[in-house]
C-alpha cells in the first residue's frame, strides 16, 4: 500500500513555520509499516491544492492532506477537494454540536464563520476533533477517476494545528487505517533510545553480531541526534516478532548501559517516570545551561511530583548565596571546576531537601576559554544519598547545542546514578 502526503499552507513555503506534519506523519506511518512514497507542500491556493491532490490520487492508495480546514478565507482544502471529486457538501449536525460545545466550554459565542466547518462532502466520514472545531474527513474514492483500471484510493483530510492533528491521527484515524489496510504479513518496528555513545561506535559494537539477522531480512537503522542515537529494528513476515526480539536482546547485552528507553522516550520523561515510581525528589543547580534542564524536566507531565527546585546560579555571588558554594573554592579553583560543581550539587541537594541534585557549570563560549579551560568545557555533578559523581566534558558547539548536549549528559549521569548504577 502506498501513501502520499499533501501539506497545505503558504506559511510552509514562505519558511515561516517548519513542516512538522511531514516528519511526524511519515514517522508514524513508517512505524506502522506503510511506505510514504511522496510528499509535497503547496500554498493555500485552490488551484495548487486541487492539482496536488489530483496527482497524488493518480498514484497512491492513501492520500493524506493537512491544513486548510478552518473557517478563514485561506482555508480551501475541503471545498476544493469536494469540487475536484464532484461531491456536494452537506451540513453535519454532529460537527455543529461539537463546535457549539467547544465554544460553550470557553464561555464564548460561536463565530458565524465556523458554519463552513460543519460542511461535509457527500459520502465522507467525519473524524471528530476533540481538540478544536474543524473535523477531519475521510472518504473512499472508488472508482478513482484519476487512477488507471478503476483502482480505488482513500483520501483523508486532517486539520493543520499539530495539537489537533496528532491526537486525531492516533485516536481516530489509526483504527480506521488498520481496517482499510490490514497488514497481510507481520510487521514489527522497535526503536531503542541510547545516549553516551556515538553512532559509529554503536555500529562497531552491534553491527557484526546483528549481521545474521540482517542477512535474514531484518532492517537495522541508526538515527543520530544531539547526544543520542536511536537504533531501529524492522522485521517483516511471519518471523518478524522473534527476529526483532532477538536483535533487541543482543543489543541490550552489548550496549545495555547506554539504553535509556524505547520508542518515543526522552531522557527527561524516563527520569520523571523513574523518580515518580521510586518516590524520589530532584533538584537542579544550573549555571551554563541557564534553566534548560529545568525547562525540559517541567515539559513532562508529573514533574511537580519530582522536581523540588531549580536554581539558575549564573553569577559566583549566587552560587555562594543560593547554594553555599565556598568563596575560597571559587577563588582558587574557579567557577568552572570539579570542586565547584561538587559543592553546587551538594548545596542544591541540601538546600532543597531533594534525594538527588544535578549541577552544571561550564564555558559556553564563544569567548572566555583558555588553554587549561577551553571553550565548551563543562563539569557536571550528580549528588545522591551516597556520593557525588562528577563528569568532565568538552562540548565545543554553538551555545544552544552546548546547552542541549550538556543537559543530555547531565540527565544521563543522573539516570545512571539512579537506575543503572554500574
Ligand atoms: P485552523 O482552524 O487553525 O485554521 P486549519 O486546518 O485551517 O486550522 P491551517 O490554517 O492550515 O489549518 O494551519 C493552522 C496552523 O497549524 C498554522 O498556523 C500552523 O501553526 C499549524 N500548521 C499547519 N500546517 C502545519 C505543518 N505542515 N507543520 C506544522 N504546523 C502546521
Ligand atoms: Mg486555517
Amino acid at each position: 500500500m502506498t501513501v502520499e502526503l499533501v501539506n497545505t499552507g503558504s506559511e510552509l513555503l514562505f519558511g515561516k513555520i517548519l513542516n512538522t506534519h511531514q516528519q511526524w506523519l511519515c514517522r508514524r506511518l513508517t512505524d506502522l509499516g506503510h511506505a510514504v512514497l511522496r510528499q509535497v507542500a503547496v500554498p493555500d491556493t485552490g488551484e495548487s491544492i486541487e492539482q496536488a491532490v489530483r496527482e497524488a490520487l493518480a498514484r497512491a492508495d492513501l492520500v493524506i492532506t493537512t491544513g486548510g480546514l478552518g473557517p478563514t478565507c485561506d482555508d480551501l482544502t475541503r471545498e476544493r477537494i469536494a469540487s475536484l471529486l464532484g461531491r456536494r457538501l452537506f451540513p453535519d449536525a454532529s460537527v455543529a454540536e461539537n463546535i457549539a460545545r467547544y465554544f460553550a466550554g470557553r464561555r464564548l459565542t460561536v463565530p458565524a464563520r465556523t458554519v463552513v466547518e460543519t460542511m461535509v462532502p457527500e459520502g465522507a466520514e467525519v473524524l471528530p476533533n476533540h481538540f478544536g472545531t474543524a473535523p477531519g474527513l475521510a472518504m473512499q474514492v472508488s472508482p478513482n477517476p484519476f487512477r488507471p483500471a478503476g483502482a480505488g484510493s482513500w483520501l483523508v483530510m486532517l486539520p493543520g494545528p499539530p495539537r489537533e492533528l496528532r491526537p486525531m491521527f492516533e485516536q481516530i484515524l489509526l483504527p480506521r487505517l488498520k481496517s482499510w489496510f490490514p497488514q497481510s504479513e507481520g510487521f514489527v518496528c522497535r526503536t531503542l533510545k541510547t545516549t553516551g555513545i556515538g553512532e559509529s561506535s554503536m555500529e562497531e559494537k552491534i553491527g557484526e553480531p546483528l549481521q545474521p539477522l540482517v542477512d535474514a531480512g531484518m532492517e537495522l537503522g541508526f538515527c543520530a541526534r544531539v547526544g543520542e542515537v536511536d537504533v531501529r529494528f524492522v522485521g517483516r513476515g511471519p518471523g518478524a516478532e522473534a527476529q526483532v526480539a532477538q536483535a533487541e536482546a543482543i543489543t541490550r547485552g552489548l550496549v545495555g548501559a547506554n539504553i535509556f528507553g524505547a520508542e518515543d522516550d526522552v531522557l527527561e520523561s524516563v527520569i520523571v517516570r523513574e523518580f515518580q515510581s521510586r518516590g524520589l525528589r530532584l533538584a537542579l543547580a544550573e549555571s551554563c545551561t541557564g534553566g534548560h534542564i529545568a525547562n525540559r524536566i517541567t515539559n513532562i507531565p508529573g514533574a511537580s511530583a519530582v522536581l523540588l527546585a531549580g536554581y539558575v546560579t549564573y553569577a559566583n555571588a549566587s552560587k555562594i548565596r543560593e547554594l553555599g558554594v565556598s568563596p575560597v573554592t571559587l577563588e582558587k579553583q574557579g567557577a568552572v571546576s570539579e570542586e565547584t560543581v561538587r559543592e553546587m550539587a551538594l548545596g542544591a541537594r541540601r538546600v532543597s531537601g531533594a534525594d538527588y541534585a544535578i549541577a552544571v557549570t561550564g564555558i559556553a563560549g564563544p569567548s572566555g576559554g583558555s588553554e587549561e579551560k577551553p571553550v565548551g568545557l563543562v563539569y557536571i555533578g550528580v549528588a545522591g544519598p551516597k556520593e557525588v559523581t562528577v563528569l568532565r566534558k568538552v562540548n565545543a558547539f554553538d551555545r544552544e547545542t552546548f546547552k542541549y548536549l550538556t543537559a543530555q549528559q547531565a540527565m544521563m549521569l543522573l539516570w545512571r546514578a539512579v537506575v543503572a548504577p554500574e
